[in-house]
């Protein structure tokens, strides 16, 4: 019997089957041993088969998932913590202010999307509460994110506004939602199937406590074929295991115009005949993009435990 990960414990998984019924299962005794570099095998949208096995229902088999999303496990350095499988799209919500969102912390999520080839779009919310520097705020992100193409959309989950819309991009679809807490992801999925009941402005205590506590995601169903994956408490994914030279291709704008650097192995920094560089010069590629491009870099570099993974 098949059936679809939509949460787990660590050592529990509700699983749902065909017939939309939602059972509790453990995972087979030989799964517990796999050696997958991750500390956990299962991941919320995995797609897995069920048997029984005395008296209880048990994964015992992983069918392949065509993408995941990692993090490096609170518990245990270097390895990684899968958030969830089967991703179809990245929803980011974000608000200018109430919490504020930079731009910094939006292009670490775009770059993360981008190095596991999942479509991302912005979702700025609280559009209800907004002054007219707020607004004129918005205008340069969304000056910035339509340019390159990220679909950005205009919605209040208080209000209601733009919520049908969005759920018409959610149908059929596996879509994960981000964001820092407060910016209204629980009101917003509440908006989107009122029957879910998410506790709003409850900011867990336990999720910020640091990093012995490891916070799992959870797929809630909108309908049939259409999930949703929140991750409380999930501040950021990483992508592991890459080398510097990579991170400018996850700059969607930046790709086309690399191959114009003299070096094959340019950063962009202050190499002579970088083709980023004279496109920031030349305004084809935005300043910001650039300076958070060059602080995502810097993060890296002085990251004692990438250079210690890599030398
Ligand atoms: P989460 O941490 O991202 O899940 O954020 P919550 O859904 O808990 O919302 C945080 C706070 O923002 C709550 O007080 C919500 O009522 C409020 N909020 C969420 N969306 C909106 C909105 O569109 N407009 C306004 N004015 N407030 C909102
Ligand atoms: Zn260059």
């Amino acid at each position: 019997m098949q059936g679809i990960v939509l949460k787990s414990t660590g050592s529990w998984y509700e699983v749902e089957v065909s017939s939309g019924d939602i059972l509790s299962c453990r995972l087979k005794g030989k799964l517990r041993l796999l050696d997958l570099h991750t500390t956990n095998p299962v991941a919320v949208g995995d797609s897995v088969e069920l048997e029984n096995e005395d008296t209880e229902i048990v994964i015992a088999a992983i069918h392949e998932s065509k993408n995941f999303i990692v993090r490096e496990s609170p518990k245990k350095k270097y390895a990684k913590h899968i958030i969830a499988s089967n991703i179809d799209q990245l929803f980011l919500v974000v608000t200018i202010s109430s919490p504020r969102t930079s731009t910094g912390f939006i292009d670490r999520f775009l770059m993360t999307a981008a190095a596991y080839h999942i479509p991302a779009s912005i979702l700025i919310n609280k559009q209800d509460t907004y002054s007219k520097k707020d607004l004129l705020k918005q205008d340069e992100m969304l000056d910035i994110y339509r340019n390159i193409g990220y679909p950005c959309h205009l919605i209040s989950a208080l209000d209601k506004k733009n919520i049908a819309s969005i759920k018409k991009l959610l149908t059929n679809k596996i879509t994960l939602f981000s964001g820092h807490s407060g910016v209204g992801k629980s009101t917003l999925i509440n908006a989107l199937q009122p029957s879910l009941d998410l506790r709003v402005g409850e900011i867990s205590e336990k999720h910020d406590k640091g990093t012995h506590t490891t916070t799992f995601a959870e797929m809630l169903k909108l309908a049939n074929n259409t999930y949703i994956i929140d991750t409380p408490g999930i501040k950021e994914f990483g992508i592991m295991n890459f080398e510097l030279e990579e991170i400018g291709q996850y700059f969607i704008e930046f790709k086309a115009l690399m191959s114009n650097c003299r070096f094959n192995n340019c950063l962009h920094i202050d190499e002579p005949g970088c083709a980023i560089k004279k496109g920031v010069e030349e305004g084809v590629i935005h300043e910001e993009r650039y300076q958070n491009y060059l602080n995502i870099l810097e993060g890296y570099k002085n990251n004692f435990n990438y250079w210690e993974r890599k030398n």
